[in-house]
């Protein structure tokens, strides 16, 4: 019991428009290599740094509880759905914070998220609600030229990963792993171009597009 308890929690947020392989392979293989209590998928209602999205957040839910449904690990978090305004991370780790004082908890971004993450709402502080989990993304690459992100990572990197359980928060990890070079951005451009996304995301996931003509 106690055992399990110092497991991270692995929180994965996006805006999941919609849900696809390379999304559910990275939380897969983050439970499974870092021997996380669960990942939570957490579907953002309105995303800070981008246009709202075509398709409303409790159709991303839906499609995110389709693809997870009956896989050990994975679950999905509709906190920032319950709640208005903008979907910033750092009110979601305080919430988890909140619900889970004594526990581990770890962010997981890809290369690409991290790279901005300076920009996001009071980024400073997500360090000291959680772990950060940056995991490799093809095409993304942190450069010399970027300063903030450099000298952050400095400052919270850990080499040995059993400080992601003996801490709560505080620390930077970052998995090397093989990506799938799947986005949302090409599917929905495969869907609009009339062509066949199947293989890049969960069949059940392209039923339920394909019944409600999402991204047509
Ligand atoms: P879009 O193309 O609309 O930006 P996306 O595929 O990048 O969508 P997001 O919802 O923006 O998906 O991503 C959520 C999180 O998942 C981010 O941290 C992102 O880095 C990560 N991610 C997305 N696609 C992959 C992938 N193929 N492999 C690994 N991580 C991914
Ligand atoms: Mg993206």
């Amino acid at each position: 019991m106690r055992e399990k308890n110092d497991k991270p929690i692995g929180i994965l947020g996006g805006t999941f428009n919609p849900i696809h392989h390379g999304h559910l392979r990275l939380a897969i293989e983050l439970y499974e290599r870092l021997d996380l209590a669960e990942v939570r998928l957490v579907p953002a209602k309105q995303p800070p740094h981008r246009e709202q999205p075509s398709v409303s957040s409790e159709f991303r839910l839906e499609l995110v509880k389709i693809a997870i449904m009956g896989v050990n690990g994975l679950s999905v978090d509709d906190r920032e759905l319950r709640r208005e305004g903008p979907s910033y991370m750092v009110d979601t780790l305080s919430s988890l914070r909140q619900e889970f004082p004594q526990r581990s908890l770890a962010l997981i971004l890809g290369m690409d998220a991290f790279l901005d993450l300076y920009q996001w709402h009071e980024w400073e502080r997500l360090i000291t609600l959680a772990h950060i989990l940056v995991v490799n993304r093809p095409n993304s690459q942190l450069s010399d030229q970027n300063k903030t992100m450099q000298n952050f990572l400095k400052q919270h990197r850990i080499s040995d990963k059993k400080d992601l359980q003996s801490e709560k928060f505080g620390k930077i990890w970052i998995e090397k792993m093989p990506m799938l070079t799947i986005s949302s951005t090409q599917i929905r451009n495969i869907i609009a171009a009339g062509k066949n996304p199947t293989y890049l995301l969960p069949a059940t996931v392209l039923e339920k597009i394909n019944i409600y003509k999402l991204y047509h």
